[in-house]
């Protein structure tokens, strides 16, 4: 069973919903505004190389990780492929 669809206009509304939802800043966020938000949802045969370049140089890397975890979310958080809140293992 693979990951739902994308919808980029949903994928924006849900990382502006983020904001408010936790006590981290996404204002200082590499990603914030991004043209692009589908890049932190690969699909499982999608590289996300250039999302996770932006995370390596974010200053919430470890805390956007923790909340991706804590969280049970897909996507890239803290430049970690993550499903239901799990690391998603990507063979080379
Ligand atoms: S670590 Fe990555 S996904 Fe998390 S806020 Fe920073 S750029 Fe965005």
């Amino acid at each position: 069973m693979g990951r739902p669809p994308r919808d980029t206009h949903l994928l924006r509304a849900l990382t502006q919903l983020l904001v408010p939802s936790s006590e981290i800043d996404w204002a200082d966020a590499q990603c914030s505004g991004h043209p692009e938000p589908e890049l932190w949802f690969p699909f499982p045969s999608e590289s996300f190389d250039v999302a996770a370049r932006l995370c390596a140089a974010c200053p919430l890397r470890q805390a956007c990780y923790e909340f991706g975890i804590d969280n049970h979310l897909d996507g890239v958080w803290g430049g970690v492929d993550l499903m239901y809140g799990r690391t998603v293992a990507h063979t080379a």
